[in-house]
Order: structure tokens, then sequence, then C-alpha cells
């Protein structure tokens, strides 16, 4: 006897805050399991940090992260909502509450810069102190023709304030820039994947030159904390002794390797402390002399000394933050998560979070957990370092991915115990989704989207 058809699963609708790494993989994975995935991000491409925060010399891993996100925002059962600015397009309690979604993911990654922690330094944006995103921002779109944002001039002797990747490219980028600039003057064309893949001083012994030659005085990346404390690559958790300090040599090969190939200086140990202004312009900063506890390696303590370094201008790159959405509880410059795994917040019960927007500062431990992902050999690739170029360095994004995967998961896991909209409810809220993908000309084809949202000297 022939048993009555199951009748089908009834879906669940699920919005995604942000379309880039971390948003693409948990709205493909969660249609790809039945659910309905409305994405919306503010931008008119969803490459994020992708795009906008490595340097465009990660050449060959921006192309293949910008065809997996385009892979994953073609699913079937995902609805990529372009131009659209969550808290300022559509209200977050449009998706928590008012449209019906069973959950909501924030995946909007971190895109203000930390403050740098001088009183009143921000008085200098302009004029004298420079903040990383904006800059990479400028670096990767500098050869746009229609390019809008702030624009930067790359000079020599420059002071720049971090320890972490994005502060090391940050250095780089100077450097190949400077490089450019005094080869172009004596008549020798480079371009910066030219001198960045194989380093500089193999490109000037292909001219017989050496880089003192080229008077260039070279920037300096002033980090609070030892060499050997660079956050370039995660301890296991609960590493002995003997694995610590393998993780420490580790990354102080690391930075010499890096410094051996693009020629930037490092001061450790040095911690802003104070601005030096003249004819109302940064023109240098003190810094307070650091130590490392005897006792405690992780605590770092101010000494009474403290210098003063001048130079071109400041760049700020001591990592970046979430930007607020009204409506988001925030505590300090942190959103305020009750669970930083999950990226749950109590009074929000259907949201969670992944990528950037949880791993930013502050959240040591789900950092920590997930970086666990990245190796040595990745973070040599990603600058650049190792025999082969940048061959692996799309590893890196592996601590974001293996979080999107864990936030699918986890949505899926809650939405398995909530009744999925009536079909009248989902088909009203399909069509809200509708209406703006219309507002803002989308025609319903992810690739045909990017392909006429994509200027034609986009690199
Ligand atoms: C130099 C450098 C080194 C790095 N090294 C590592 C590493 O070692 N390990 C690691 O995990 N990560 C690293 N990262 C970060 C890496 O780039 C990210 O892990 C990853 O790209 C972040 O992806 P995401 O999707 O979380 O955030 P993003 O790429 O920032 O994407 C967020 C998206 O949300 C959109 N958005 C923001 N706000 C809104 C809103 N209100 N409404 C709608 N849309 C919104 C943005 O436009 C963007 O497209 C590094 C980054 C840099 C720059």
């Amino acid at each position: 006897m022939k048993g009555r058809p199951a009748a089908p699963v009834r879906p669940h609708a699920i919005a995604v805050i942000g379309g880039a790494t971390a948003g693409a993989e948990v709205a493909a994975r969660l249609a790809a399991n039945g659910a309905r995935v409305a994405v919306f991000e503010m931008n008119p491409r969803p490459y994020g940090k992708v795009e906008d925060g490595l340097p465009r010399w990660h050449h060959a891993l921006r192309r293949k992260e910008f065809e997996g996100i385009v892979g994953k925002l073609s699913h079937p059962g995902v609805h990529f909502v372009p131009l659209t600015k969550v808290g300022r397009d559509v209200a977050l309690e449009d998706l928590t509450e008012r449209w019906g979604f069973s959950a909501v993911v924030l995946a909007c990654g971190a895109w203000r810069d930390r403050p740098l922690p001088i009183e009143g330094a921000d008085r200098f944006v302009g004029r004298g102190l420079v903040y990383q995103n904006p800059f990479i921002v400028w670096f990767n779109h500098a050869g746009e023709r229609d390019y809008a944002g702030p624009r930067f001039v790359i000079e020599d002797d420059v002071i720049i304030v971090g320890g972490g990747l994005a502060s090391i490219d940050v250095a780089k980028a100077h450097m190949l820039e400077c490089t450019r600039a005094a080869l172009a003057k004596r008549g020798i064309d480079s371009t910066v994947l030219d001198l960045e893949v194989g380093g500089i001083p193999k490109f000037l012994a292909r001219h017989g030159l050496g880089f003192e030659e080229l008077g260039i005085r070279p920037c300096t990346l002033y980090y609070r904390r030892r060499i050997e404390d660079m956050p370039l690559m995660e301890a296991p958790e609960g590493a002995d002794a003997i694995r610590l300090a393998k993780v420490e040599a580790g990354r102080r090969k690391i930075l010499e390797k890096a410094i051996e190939k693009y020629f930037f200086r490092v001061e450790p140990l040095a911690a802003p402390d104070g601005l030096v202004v003249e004819n109302d312009r940064l023109i240098g900063l003190r810094f307070r002399r650091m130590r490392v506890d005897a006792g405690d390696r992780n605590r770092l303590v101010p000494t009474d000394e403290t210098f003063e370094r001048r130079g071109r201008y400041v760049v700020s790159s001591i990592g970046s933050i979430p930007e607020p959405i009204p409506g988001l509880p925030m505590k300090g410059e942190l959103l305020a998560f009750d669970d930083w795994d999950l990226g749950r917040i109590a009074a929000l019960p259907t949201l969670f979070g992944a990528g950037n927007v949880v791993t930013g500062k502050g959240n040591i431990v789900a950092s920590r957990k997930h970086a666990q992902h990245v190796t040595q050999a990745m973070v040599e690739a990603f600058l650049g370092l190792a025999p082969e170029g940048h061959a692996g360095e799309e590893g890196i994004l592996e601590a974001t991915l293996s979080q999107g995967r864990q936030a699918a998961e986890a949505v899926a896991a809650h939405v398995a115990t909530l009744e999925p909209p009536a079909p009248l409810a989902l088909e009203r809220l399909l069509e809200r989704v509708k209406e703006r993908q219309r507002a803002v000309g989308f025609g319903g084809s992810v690739a045909v989207w990017i392909h006429d949202h994509t200027p034609p000297d986009f690199e």
C-alpha cells in the first residue's frame, strides 16, 4: 500500500547582514539546508575586506574569493539585496521583529578603525594622521578613474602604529610605493606586483642596484609588545613552554623575513603616548617604553622612559571594530555580545554573529579558537615570504570560513526548534525582499549585477 507523500518541510527565512566571506558562507550553507536566505549588503559588490582590506597585490586570493562569494550568493535559495545598509535603508528591527525572519546573522565585519589611544588625536585626521581602513581602500582603488573616496600620497619616513598582519601590509604598501617612485626617477618602470612578489632586493639586483642607493628613509612600525608577541600566529590553547617558545620563534622569523624583503623598520615595546604637533599638523608621536613583566609575559608594564619620533605622517593600524547599527547594544567600542563564540545577545534572541564582527578586538577567545586554522605557512604565504610566493595564502580566510560554518550550524539548530513561517507570511516576507531588490535595480542574477557594477579599470 502506498503511503501518502510526506508533507513538504516548510522553509525558514533567515536574514544575513553583510554578503562577504562570512555572510556568503553562512547564506549558502543555510540555503543548501533548505532555508530561504536574504543577504543585505551595503556596497554594490559583496567582497568586504577581501576587496577593501587586503592590499591589491593579493591578486590570486582576491580573484578566487570574489568568485567563491559570487558562487555562494548565486545559490537558488539565496536572495541577494545589494546597496542596502541595515540601520539606514532597512532597520535592524525590520529583520529581527517585523518582517518575520526566523533568525538574523550579523556578518557585517569590522570597518571602523580603533581610535589611536591618545587624547585629541582624531583632530589631526587629514593633517598628519591617517587611519588604515580608508588608506587601504584608496590604495586598492587608486587606479580607478571614478574613485571618489579620500585620497592619500605615500611618502617615506612614516610612522606606523600597529603590530598585526594588517599593519605589516601597510608598511609593505609604503615601501613598495616609495621604491617604485625612486626607480621611476631613475627611469626604471616597475609595478607593485613586480616588487612584492619577488621582494625588493631581487628586483633591484636585476638592475644592479642596492636599496641604500635609492635614498629612501624606511617607514617604522611601532609595536607596544615584543616582536615575539606579534599576533602573526596563535599559540594552541594550553600550549606548554616548549610549544610557546616555538610559536614565538616563528613570529620573529616571519617578521625578519618580511624586513629582509621589504626593508621597513620595527621598533618594539613602544606604546603611543602623546602627539607631536607643529603648525597644527601631526608630525610625530611621543612613545612610552614598555617592558614585559618578568613573572607574567602577557602583562605589559609602562616604564618611566618616553621618547619622541618624527615622521612625514602617522598611520594608525591598531585594529578594526564593528560600526554601530541602531538597535544593536554596544559596550564601549564593541558589540555587547553575551556569547562571544556564537555572537549572541540575550536581548535579541534570534540574532547570531559570524566573521570579523565577532572576532574583532576584544574577542580573544573566539579569535584564538578560529585562528588555530591559520598556520605559519599560510601567514608566510599571505605576506609573500614563502619560496612559492603567495601559493596557499587563501588559508588565511579559513578562520572566517570556519566561523561561517559554525554560525550556519548554530542557526540551523536554533530554527529547527521554531515553527517556520506560514506560506502566506513567507510569501509576504519574500515580496518585501523583492521590493527592495527592485528599488536598487537588482534584476535577480548576482553574476550580471557584479558585471554591471565592476568598474572597467577595477584591479
Ligand atoms: C591584512 C589583513 C590580514 C588579515 N588576516 C586575517 C587572519 O589572519 N585571519 C582572519 O580570520 N582574518 C584575517 N583578516 C580578516 C579577513 O579579511 C577576514 O577574516 C574576512 O575577510 C572577514 O570577512 P567578514 O565577512 O567577516 O567581514 P567583511 O569582509 O568585512 O564583510 C562584511 C560585509 O558586510 C557589509 N556590511 C557592513 N555593514 C553593513 C550593514 N550595516 N548593512 C549591510 N551590509 C553591511 C560590508 O560591506 C562587507 O561586505 C585579515 C584582514 C586583513 C586586512
